[in-house]
């Protein structure tokens, strides 16, 4: 080959090449694919150190069992862990820690956790205590979800505080999505009828729907979201119910999160603000104890701080030495 067409072979090669990083760099993410980045507070790699000392003996076992309880892994979940951990008749460290990584992993496994949003729009109820952090999981959800190339209606279904539907329209001019709001006291079933039909109306795949998280009437509160998913979800259902926890609250979130789980069916549970002082153990605890997948986390307060739950990256950062 000629030195001319040489060049000209390569210009192609490094165009095709440049073409398809610049494809890759512009495909929207699917949020199922985003690799978490999980921060924890627990530590848990090197308390095992700590605790390892010269090797196991019941002294191990103990301060094994301590460790797991200060990470919010929960009583039940700590003893099925240390069984299994000892069984495996680990002689290092480094066999420890793969040990117990392998049982945590194990507590984690088979469970769904891709968001299934197949109605046309998809309509995802977002429940949970206030201030945990639910109007921001469905700013940062209909971001990732724009980002991949849908169009999101809010609704702004919490009537009760005037705030929540104006925290919820800042949040929709921020993202560039429409947000229903309705009067403040008025239905917060009417405000999630509203915009299913605005979205269907639109042409628009996703409604994301805000909700009260008052406890103090509980009745009148499970009432209310029976009612929303009742009406939101029409003929068909609705397609996910995002149950938002606090990661910072520890054990006692399993006591404020009933009325939820008996109010409405919960699909998913996100669990926020694990880049806090969160101790990561609880995310295994509280899937456990009320038996739904986490599918998604929070780590941080900006709008593209959240995430798909991916065990395997989870543990690993648990277990940072
Ligand atoms: P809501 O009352 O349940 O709707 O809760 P908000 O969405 O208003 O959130 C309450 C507070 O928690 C706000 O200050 C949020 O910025 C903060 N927040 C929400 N998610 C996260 C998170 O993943 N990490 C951190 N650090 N803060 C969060």
């Amino acid at each position: 080959m000629e030195l001319p067409e040489l060049t000209v072979v390569i210009g192609l090669i490094v165009l095709a090449v440049a073409g398809l990083v610049a494809l890759r760099w512009r495909t929207p993410t699917r949020i199922d694919d985003i690799e978490p980045a999980v921060t924890s507070q627990a530590g848990l790699g090197a308390a095992l150190r700590r605790v390892w000392g010269q090797g196991p003996d019941e002294g191990t076992w103990q301060g094994l069992e301590e460790m797991l309880l200060a990470a919010d892994v929960g009583v039940g979940t700590t003893e099925r862990v240390i069984e299994g951990v000892r069984e495996a008749r680990p002689e290092s460290f480094d066999e420890a820690r793969e040990a117990l990584a392998g049982q945590l992993m194990a507590e984690l496994a088979d469970r769904d956790r891709r968001l299934h949003l197949r109605g046309s729009p998809a309509v995802v109820l977002v429940v949970g205590v206030n201030g945990t952090g639910k109007t921001t999981t469905i700013a940062k959800l209909a971001r990732h979800l724009m980002d991949e190339g849908r169009s999101v209606v809010l609704a702004a279904a919490d009537t009760f505080r005037a705030a929540a539907g104006e925290q919820l329209t800042v949040w929709g001019e921020r993202v560039g999505a429409p947000v229903v709001t309705g009067q403040q006291g008025g239905d917060p079933a009417a405000v999630a009828h509203d915009a299913v039909t605005s979205a269907r109306a639109k042409g628009a795949d996703v409604v994301l729907i805000d909700s009260a998280g008052r406890l103090h009437s509980k009745k009148d509160l499970m009432a209310e979201l029976a009612k929303i998913h009742r009406v939101a979800g029409g003929d068909r259902g609705v397609d996910e119910v995002l149950l938002v926890i606090d990661a910072t609250s520890g054990q006692n979130v399993l006591s404020q999160v009933s009325v939820f789980m008996e109010a409405v069916p919960v699909s998913g549970l996100v669990l926020t603000k694990l880049d806090g002082t969160a101790r990561g153990g609880i995310v295994i605890s509280v899937e456990r104890e009320l038996d739904v997948p986490v599918k998604l986390v929070g780590v941080g307060e900006g709008v593209d701080d959240l995430v798909p739950f991916a065990p395997r990256s989870f543990v690993e950062s648990l277990l940072e030495v």
